[in-house]
């Protein structure tokens, strides 16, 4: 079977090219823009795999991605492609418009028209997977019901609200074309290859750099979190098998603030690289002026997909979190690479792993 993956490059579309490549079901084309975002060397070690292939490609460019799409003739794709830093959408929003929004009209469109093109054999094989996250839905109070497959949209952030706009095409396209659609919400991912703007990396790194680790407002907002490995296990079971039209939320049962995971962070490289310059790495906090728009709380409930496909989480939040920053540790050469900023470990703390 023949698969497009949008956005291959970055953290969890890298992570499901290497998952599903050990599976070898699929024949893989990742199409990347190369963003600052993406890191080559997260896929390096795929190139020599025969089911694999690259080409650079910005889903805004209409042509090039049609001729792509039409030559490869894919029998599924998922879309993983996207600008996705919420902070970086307050700045300056208008790459998530194009990238998130047209980009996302440019596959469906042509999906549609290459859909038209199938037989009645490949047609049922057909299904364009949407990935998309938690933010669509808005923000909850502590005490409110989490998140479910019906909650309604209300988007907080210039972020939020492109993945809103691209969830509804997707959804229009479904149900207008009947090109067979599916749409996953996805809670905070963490784990290795994630680009150091996001909490986790972040915090890891201003350790490892003895540099302030920043917390917006008081540290109080509420992410559910999921290793990434479990995610990208959810869209590799659905992307196998699924009905047409239908939605899924996808998360961690594991709600923790910014506080609490940065405190986790700092707690578990006291123990396994201490410092040998500062007592402990929680010196470093830093409580800085709060985000526009600070979505207070995002919690999923999961009970479709667990019913529907028997899938679960299966890291919990210590070991994901353990596995997270030994892999970091482990990698200086990747760190170096997206962050340019050489880190030398060695001088900074003592292994004791
Ligand atoms: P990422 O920023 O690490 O990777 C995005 C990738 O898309 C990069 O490789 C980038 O080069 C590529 N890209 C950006 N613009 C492009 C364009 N115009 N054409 C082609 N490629 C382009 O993001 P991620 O964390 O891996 O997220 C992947 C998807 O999952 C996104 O759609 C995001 O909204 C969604 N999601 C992420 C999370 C999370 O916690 N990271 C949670 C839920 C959903």
């Amino acid at each position: 079977m023949k698969l497009i993956v949008t956005g291959g490059a970055g953290f969890i579309g890298s992570t499901l090219i290497r998952r599903s490549l050990k599976q070898k079901k699929y024949e893989i084309l990742n199409l990347d823009k190369l963003t600052y975002a993406s890191n080559l060397n997260s896929i390096e070690d795929l190139k020599s795999d025969p089911n694999y292939s690259f080409i650079k490609c910005d889903i805004c460019d209409y042509q090039l991605l049609e001729k792509i799409i039409i030559d490869f003739k894919p029998n599924k794709i998922i879309h993983l492609a996207a600008e996705s830093h919420v902070d970086r959408s307050i700045d300056n929003s208008f790459s998530f418009i194009e990238t998130n929004i047209i980009g996302t009209y440019n596959l469906l469109e042509i999906a549609r028209k290459y859909f038209s093109s199938l037989s009645s054999y490949e047609k049922n094989q057909f299904i364009f997977h949407h990935v998309s996250t938690d933010e669509v839905y808005g923000s909850l109070d502590f005490d409110d019901k989490k998140f479910d497959e019906r909650s309604s949209y209300k988007p907080n952030s210039p972020y939020s609200a492109s993945k809103a706009s691209s969830d509804h095409l997707v959804r229009a396209w479904n149900k207008t074309y009947n090109l067979p659609t599916v749409i996953t919400n996805c809670t905070n991912n963490y784990g290795p290859f994630q680009f150091p703007e996001k909490l986790i990396p972040l915090t890891i790194l201003k350790c490892l750099s003895h540099e302030n680790i920043p917390i917006y407002g008081s540290g109080s907002q509420i992410r559910d979190w999921l290793y990434v490995e479990d995610h990208a296990d959810a869209l590799l079971r659905i992307l196998e098998r699924c009905d047409s039209g239908e939605v899924y939320n996808i998360g961690g049962n594991c709600e923790k603030s910014n506080l609490q995971v940065v405190e986790y962070i700092c707690k578990i490289l006291d123990e396994i690289f201490p410092s040998k310059k500062i007592n402990n790495y929680s010196q470093l906090i830093t409580f800085v002026k709060d985000r526009p728009g600070h979505d207070k709380r995002y919690a999923m409930n999961i009970n479709k997909i667990k019913k529907d496909y028997n899938w679960r989480p299966l890291e919990t939040f210590e070991s994901g979190m353990k596995k997270t920053i030994k892999w970091y540790l482990k990698n200086e050469d990747w760190i170096l690479n997206i962050t340019k900023q050489s880190y030398n470990l060695e001088r900074l703390g003592n292994h004791n792993e």
